[in-house]
């Protein structure tokens, strides 16, 4: 399934969830499934993980065998918007449009990759 864009009101939704994480967990990270329908991300799952303030890592064996994931979003509150090392390793598993988000949670600070770690637009979409 090719992605054209991603809904301008599930980012806000993500951005806001990251920032709620981030506060009340004390700088952890937000972890979330992204899910596409018609070539245009709307939707994420909320699904059980552990995190620290420096990774993040999703239960596999809850994840739902969905054919509309289209990958995954999550927070680095540190503001570093790039794959980590093991960003690198868990994208592969879980779709192909991987979404980081950080401080402020505006609308410019988050970008997507692809599963490889590569930058790709996402357009946001009305
Ligand atoms: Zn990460």
């Amino acid at each position: 399934m090719k992605i054209r864009g991603i809904a301008r009101d599930l980012l806000q939704a993500l951005l806001s969830s990251a920032q709620e994480v981030d506060r009340e967990g004390g700088g952890r990270e937000f972890v979330a499934v992204l899910r596409e329908e018609d070539g245009v991300i709307r939707e994420f799952l909320f699904l059980p993980f552990t995190s620290t303030q420096v990774s993040a890592s999703l239960r596999y064996d809850l994840m739902p065998l969905d054919p509309h994931v289209a990958g995954s979003a999550h927070s680095h509150p540190t503001g570093a918007l790039r794959p980590s090392d093991a960003d690198l390793r868990f994208f592969p598993r879980l779709g192909r449009y991987h979404i980081i988000l950080g401080p402020p949670y505006s609308e410019s600070s988050w970008k997507c990759f692809t599963s490889d770690g590569g930058p790709c637009d996402l357009e946001v979409m009305e």
